[in-house]
């Protein structure tokens, strides 16, 4: 079975890649398990050098790296350089930090030299989604490398293209054949490759389904896994917020690649006293987002990745409707070529739809009225998924301590959510767990060993 670029502003196939076959499987493998164990010893200073090259590698072709993701998701071309330049970032700030996050920790005891060391897993296993192809990977990669594993990537099957450009910076940096891979597989050969004794550790990043998936599977060949899944975050305005200033990051939250975010603001939960202003401006400046080719520099929404997707958030936002939500905006699926959707607002959701409790992964802002900041949180703990979430509010002491009691992985207050590389990212409840970035990203696979020197 062949893997089919496909242009999802036009619906063309521009190209076509043939899977891996079994053989070449198993030499990549071997290749994984012989580079694996050279890079183990190299220092983490060695393998920032590499780090600093590939980062230096992506800058450099960043409008080609760019146009790639554009062409395979749809994502609008200035968003697709700037994704770029974040992965040049990671690879930056590991090959600067990766040192002092991986060094040794004295433990202090009195009695002998005592130390926590953090060693290399080995080989690991990156399933990884199309929304964010080129950031999902590096986030991942950076942490993983600099920490002395080798890495094995299956990718989304809708962005081979992007699969294998990522495998070509490597190759051009210069890394040591096998350390960086990918294969072009489908999701059933992903349980014979945990499965497989030269895999690792497994990290996943893509919807609940698949993490329950893989998380099975490698709970029974017993290797450690990281989830990144699926998020609905709130975005909380609350009733002192900066109505101008929250309405502008909603938009750029929820909109930005369609809608196709991990940490999208997905429900906005708005204090009733301010509910209506908020939405005025708010829906003033969705209807301004220009939408159309993704390679038009002035556009700021494309397509979104594939027909089915489309489908699935269209079935949500009916379902909604026939059970008394309103369409403040869009909603509609409309005429002519490419998986265009407007950009919509969906009213009055509430309990019972399932725009309340499932991911609404396309561009469709969810609006829930609260009566109060207590009821708001409320509404926001009130869901299965724990990713991150925002809060708005003029007094910033007491939206820290509000944004504590939101279950979620990050919170963020007076901002949107946001992934960096110098902190932890992750969630808690359907939305997975284990972290990555920051300390706790980078030694998520290591061996977190003890040494006890009398
Ligand atoms: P998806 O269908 O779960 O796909 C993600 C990856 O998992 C793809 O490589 C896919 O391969 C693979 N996969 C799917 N089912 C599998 C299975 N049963 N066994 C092994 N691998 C499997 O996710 P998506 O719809 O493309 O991506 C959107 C989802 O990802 C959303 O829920 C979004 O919130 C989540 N996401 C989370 C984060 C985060 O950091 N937490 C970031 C981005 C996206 P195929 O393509 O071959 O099916």
């Amino acid at each position: 079975m062949s893997f089919d670029s496909i242009n999802p502003a036009t619906d063309e196939r521009v190209a076509s890649f043939p899977e891996t076959r079994p053989d070449e499987i198993e030499a990549a493998l071997a290749r994984a398990t012989q580079a694996a164990g050279a890079w183990r010893v190299q220092s983490a200073r060695e393998r920032g050098a590499l780090l600093h090259k590939v980062g230096t590698i992506l800058r450099g072709g960043r409008d080609r790296y760019a146009d790639i993701i554009t062409l395979e998701v749809g994502k609008p071309v200035t968003e697709a350089r700037a994704e770029i330049e974040k992965c040049a970032w990671a690879c930056d700030y590991y090959a600067e930090h990766g040192e002092r996050l991986l060094g040794d920790e004295p433990a202090g005891i009195a009695e002998a030299d005592t130390r926590v060391a953090f060693l290399p897993l080995g080989v690991i296993l990156a399933i990884m989604p199309w929304n964010f192809p080129f950031w999902q990977v590096f986030r991942f990669a950076t942490a993983a490398l600099i920490a002395g594993n080798a890495a094995l990537l299956k990718h989304a099957a809708n962005v081979p293209q992007c699969a294998l450009a990522i495998a070509g910076v490597f190759h051009e940096a210069g890394a040591p054949e096998g350390l960086f891979q990918t294969l072009l597989v489908r999701a059933p050969a992903v349980a014979r490759l945990i499965d497989d004794a030269r895999i690792h550790a497994v990290t996943l990043t893509g919807s609940e389904a698949a993490g329950r998936a893989v998380a099975a599977a490698a709970g029974r060949a017993l290797k450690k896994t990281v989830l990144e899944l699926g998020g609905s975050d709130a975005f909380i305005v609350l009733a002192d917020a900066d109505l101008d200033r929250a309405a502008e990051a909603a938009v750029a939250s929820r909109y930005q690649n369609a809608g196709q975010s991990c940490i999208a603001a997905k429900r906005l939960i708005l204090v009733e006293s301010v509910a209506e202003p908020f939405l005025e401006r708010l829906t003033r400046r969705v209807k301004d987002l220009k939408v159309g080719d993704p390679r038009d520099p002035d556009v700021v929404m494309g397509p979104l990745a594939r027909r089915d997707l489309r489908q699935a958030l269209h079935e949500q936002v009916s379902d909604a409707l026939s059970r008394g939500a309103t369409a403040r905006l869009g909603c509609q699926i409309p005429d002519g070529p490419g998986n265009y959707y407007p950009p919509s607002i969906l009213d009055h959701v509430r309990a019972g739809m399932r725009a309340y409790g499932e991911e609404l992964f396309g561009p469709v802002a969810t609006i829930l009225r609260a009566r109060d900041s207590e009821h708001a949180l409320a509404l926001a703990n009130d869901n299965r998924y724990g990713l991150g979430a925002s809060l708005w509010t003029g007094d910033a002491r007491r939206g820290a301590a509000l944004a504590r009691r939101l279950e979620s992985g990050s919170s963020f207050v007076n901002t949107v959510v946001k992934s960096d590389p110098r902190l932890p990212f992750g969630g808690v409840k359907a939305s997975g767990y284990g972290r990555e970035l920051g300390l706790y990203g980078v030694r998520e696979f290591t061996n977190i060993k003890t040494l006890w020197v009398a």
